[in-house]
């Protein structure tokens, strides 16, 4: 299992991934299985430094407790309501954060939401891929 492994992907040739609305130009994907989890053109691009820990199964996310491993990341994918991914679930509560997972293999975390703010979803873009 390489779940844990960095991933150091490239992700300033952004005139690929956006498009002229700054949006996303390409379905984006689950890194791991290919799940679709945002159709093109339905999220916007976001910088804003989010924790997110370490990606590994769902089962090891709910038990983490105290510090975690993990990375700041700074470019997202925005969205105001759940319902415009595909394919996506939640984490338990951490505090006031829930972690969205893949929902078909439930890797993650892939994103980041606060309950204290219930318009705003963001998904990294280290954390997934993209359509050819
Ligand atoms: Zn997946």
């Amino acid at each position: 299992m390489a779940d844990n492994q960095q991933q150091s992907k490239d992700v300033t040739g952004r005139s690929d991934l956006l498009s002229e609305e700054g949006k996303n130009s390409k379905t984006v994907l689950c890194q791991r299985c290919g799940s679709k989890v945002l159709c093109p053109g339905m999220a916007v691009f976001a910088e804003k430094e989010l924790f997110l820990p370490s990606m590994r199964k769902k089962s090891g996310l709910s038990t983490t407790e105290g510090s975690v491993e993990g990375d700041t990341l700074t470019a997202h994918w925005f969205v105001d309501d759940m319902y415009t991914f595909e394919n996506v679930g939640f984490t338990k509560d951490v505090g006031r954060i829930k972690y969205l997972i893949c929902a078909d293999c439930e890797i993650g975390p892939i994103g980041w939401h606060s309950l204290d703010d219930k318009k705003s979803f963001y998904v990294a873009l280290e954390r997934l891929t993209r359509a050819a």
